[in-house]
């Protein structure tokens, strides 16, 4: 039998999120029951919300950064118990059998990995993400949130760290290495925390110099304002890592300048529309210019683990479900430092 429970959905494309109810499937052999206690926002659950990324499915229950206690478990279930504190993000389902699963890059699954939310199931039923009391997952896509670390900053790593985490990870972030992240938005500010953990040293480029003060204080080592042209001229050849976290169309090849010989640009935002570079910005020193999308399951839990060590978690702005849209216009005018976080428990009752 499926569950009824309470959820905040957008009913239409652009029309304003409201409380409702939602049935969430029975606790299936491998499932796990989350009762959820904080969601994140993501910037992408605002595009979805408001169909600007194509065709949504709606009612839509968004939210990818989950994070909550398990309360009910299947018969099968070997890897969490009753009581685990445990984090779902930007997938619930993968194929489990092409090369990129069997890698465990299931974010680039083959088939097609299933949406948290705005997703169909490989049954064809339709996935509702975070904001909501409850939901029932496969226990392989969950992830264990360390004891060190709390459900209301862990959330957001769900989504926003491992973006981050990833792309660092891959690129070999770490002592020497000089990493720049552009943007100091919800994905930036992790990759400020990430990089400065690993070791890397980390310059923030930002449009002004308005959270300077927050960027140091983040982690980063310097901080430069991108409007100011003589940044440019000053970092040209300095960076072996360029994350891009800004989802606008930006000078490529004027920050293809501040690579290395062999630096490597990755972008982690896409833009509405596409950009164009002169490939003569990559020739002139062997750069490269890639893109990265989330993490695999194994990869999150290892970012988790990293954060605990590290011991720190999002800058969040903790906010109960009636806040919801008030905190999406927030989003769009980048008011906020740096994580908007649903309080679940402000659902109830
Ligand atoms: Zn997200
Ligand atoms: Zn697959």
């Amino acid at each position: 039998m499926t569950t009824s429970v309470t959820a905040y959905a957008a009913p239409a494309p652009k029309a304003p999120l409201e409380r409702t109810t939602i049935e969430r499937r029975p606790v299936g052999e491998h499932d796990i029951l989350i009762e959820i206690a904080y969601a994140g926002i993501c910037h992408s659950d605002i595009h979805q919300a408001r169909e600007e990324w194509g065709s949504a499915l709606f009612p839509m229950v968004p939210g990818h950064e989950i994070a909550g206690i398990v309360t009910e478990v299947g018969s099968g279930v070997t890897k969490y118990a009753v009581g685990d504190r445990v984090g779902v993000g930007c997938f619930v389902d993968s194929c489990r059998e092409c090369e990129n699963c069997l890698a465990g890059d299931e974010q680039y699954c083959l088939k097609g990995e299933v949406a948290t939310y705005n997703g169909k199931a490989y049954d064809g039923s339709p996935t509702y993400g975070g904001y909501s009391t409850h939901i029932v997952v496969d226990e392989n896509y969950a992830v264990r949130i360390p004891d060190g670390l709390s459900l209301d900053v862990a959330a957001p790593l769900l989504c926003a760290g491992i973006t981050l985490y990833s792309p660092l990870d891959h690129w070999n972030a770490g002592p020497g290495k000089k990493v720049a992240i552009v943007g100091l938005g919800g994905l930036g500010h992790m990759g400020v925390k990430i990089a400065h953990a690993m070791g890397a040293e980390v310059t923030v480029l930002s449009q002004s110099l308005r959270k300077k003060d927050d960027g140091l204080r983040l982690g980063a080592d310097r901080f430069y304002a991108t409007s100011d042209e003589s940044t440019f001229a000053e970092l040209a050849g300095t960076f072996d890592l360029i994350i891009n976290t800004v989802s606008a169309n930006i000078p490529l090849d004027a920050y293809l300048s501040l690579l290395k010989r062999e630096g490597t640009m990755v972008h982690v935002g896409g833009p509405e529309f596409p950009s164009s570079f002169n490939q003569f910005s990559l020739i002139m020193g062997r750069k490269s210019m890639a893109g990265s999308k989330i993490g695999g399951i194994r990869q999150t839990q290892e970012m988790l683990d990293f954060c605990a060590r590290h011991g720190f978690g999002a800058e969040i702005e903790v906010i109960t479900a009636d806040r919801i849209n008030e905190a999406y216009e927030r989003v769009v005018s980048s008011d906020v430092r740096y994580r908007f976080v649903i309080d679940i428990a402000s659902l109830k009752g």
